[in-house]
């Protein structure tokens, strides 16, 4: 039975637990055991609150049995990237120099889930920061992907995805800055949405690039990821970025279907460097949009094939900003030392930070300074304002834009460590939504020869996640994908 229930999709969990026909602890339980099975060799998480979560699901277990209003994602077991603030929980990013820190407090998305009553499974692994697109880059585990443990999961949010697909929770948080909930969707067959810049609170997320970072629900189907987006989008008043625009009602705006949509597909973008069967399901997931009503229109997005320099020059700026409080006096790690205030700043970071994220510093710090600021900085941001605009007028033609989620499957672990340029390209899809602020979903369409899951993804305008969600449930049950689970038997010891 425990097996069959974490198979489930949320929205079905939530219905057997309204009905009472399974329990929290129970369905806690049942993941908590594919926690202890498989993530020794999967890697996903980097801590598991097991006596919490059991506590909170009593508590959600209780309250219902006692007849009292629970919430709308009462007693489902969730995991959060480890780059959010859960109160009592240690938030590492990922990184050796933030150890020890344990936040006093929830981030925003945190605690309107910890309302609606979910249950907290654990934290999850990630590239150091959210720098990254493999989950290699963590400080203290590889992840792996589900399907093929020998293949990168995709990141950063590769732990919360991992967990999800392999049915270690039910859905989770990840953040998305250049790709990081999408790409990893696509490598694990799964679900990841990016809302629009804003319209999910960072209060409590550790920043990495404060202008393009975003909250973003991951799951096994759309309909889930609509139900967490539904509690955790809104207006936030220690956010002053968060949209003030009332929050729809995701899930009943389902259903929608294809028939009538204008899918825009920018030849020009993706006409390079796919791997065949990558290509073969766009377009076979493209016509198959077609035959549900919709229609295809070639449009251009001049300036998006810059989108990786830009995104990498805005992106390394803010985190080489946003990173300099890591100076060993107010968080977590503190390496001692006789030589005064500048040289211990000096070696906690030396020793605190890792390759990658060592490497967004000094690109950052050098795009700010003086004397490049104009040629790089000033330049990445006038081109992002170009990729915005150009996004912007492509969908004053279209109502969707679609393109690929990456540009190939899942890649073996260790084959770009090396080669960090290789790394960054596969978000040459991703980066685009993250420069216009703009919602995008990724979901699986299709299985490359290897047996690798491969992602399609989908663009809408600023605060359209309804119609985007909607068009993509549309696309996904004609697909009929989403039940798809790993073969995880054989890791069974
Ligand atoms: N892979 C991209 C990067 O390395 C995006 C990361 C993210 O979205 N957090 O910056």
């Amino acid at each position: 039975m425990s097996s069959e229930l974490i198979r489930l999709p949320l929205w079905r969990m939530l219905e057997l637990l309204n009905s009472s026909e399974v329990s929290a602890e129970e369905l806690c339980r049942a993941h908590l055991e594919q926690i202890e099975r498989h993530d020794g060799e999967l890697g996903a998480f980097l801590s598991v609150t097991a006596e919490q979560a059991l506590e909170q699901a009593r508590g959600v277990d209780e309250a219902r049995a006692a007849g009292k209003q629970v919430g709308a994602l009462a007693g489902v077991p969730l995991a959060i990237k480890d780059n959010m603030c859960q109160e009592g929980v240690p938030a590492t990013c990922a990184s050796r120099i933030l150890e020890g820190f344990v936040p006093p407090f929830d981030s925003t998305p945190v605690a309107r889930l910890r309302e609606a009553g979910a249950v907290f499974i654990g934290k999850t692994n990630l590239d150091e920061f959210a720098m990254g697109s493999s989950t290699e880059w963590s400080a203290f585990r590889v992840a792996r992907n589900p399907w093929e443990r020998g293949r990168i999961p995709g990141g950063s949010s590769g732990g919360s995805m991992v967990a999800v697909a392999a049915g270690m929770a039910a859905g989770a948080l990840g953040s998305d800055t250049g790709g990081s909930v999408r790409q990893p969707a696509a490598m694990c067959g799964a679900v990841g949405l990016k809302p629009t810049y804003g319209r999910v609170s960072r209060y409590g997320l550790v920043a990495f690039g404060s202008s393009l970072d975003t909250v973003c629900p991951m799951t096994r189907n759309v309909r889930d990821a609509a139900l967490i987006l539904g509690v955790i989008a809104g207006l936030d008043e220690n956010d002053s970025t968060s949209r003030t625009e009332p929050v729809p009602d995701y899930d009943a705006a389902l259903g929608g279907g294809l028939d009538g949509l204008r899918i825009g597909v920018p030849t020009a973008l993706i006409a390079e460097g796919l791997q065949p069967d990558v290509k073969r399901a766009y377009e076979a997931t493209l016509a198959r949009m077609q035959e549900m009503g919709a229609t295809v229109h070639e449009i251009e997005l001049p300036h998006a094939r810059y989108g990786i320099p830009a995104y990498y020059i805005v992106a390394c700026a803010e985190a080489s900003s946003n990173l300099a409080r890591y100076d060993g006096i107010r968080y977590g790690l503190r390496v001692e030392n006789d030589d005064g205030l500048k040289d211990q700043y000096r070696k906690t970071r030396s020793a605190g930070f890792g390759p990658e994220v060592k490497r967004r510093i000094m690109l950052g710090t050098f795009v700010l300074s003086s004397g490049y600021y104009d040629a790089y900085y000033r330049k990445g941001t006038q081109v992002r304002a170009l990729i915005r605009q150009d996004i912007i007028s492509a969908f004053e033609q279209v109502d969707l834009i679609a393109t690929p989620t990456a540009p190939t499957t899942a890649f073996s672990i260790g084959e770009k460590l090396d080669d960090p340029v290789q790394m960054y390209l596969a978000d040459v899809f991703t980066v685009t939504a993250n420069l216009a602020g703009v919602p995008a979903i990724s979901l699986n369409c299709g299985f490359d020869g290897a047996g690798l899951p491969i992602g399609f993804q989908l663009f809408a305008p600023h605060l359209a996640e309804d119609r985007l969600l909607s068009a993509a449930a549309g696309l996904e049950d004609a697909l009929g994908l989403q039940d798809r689970f790993p073969p995880l038997e054989e890791v069974t010891s």
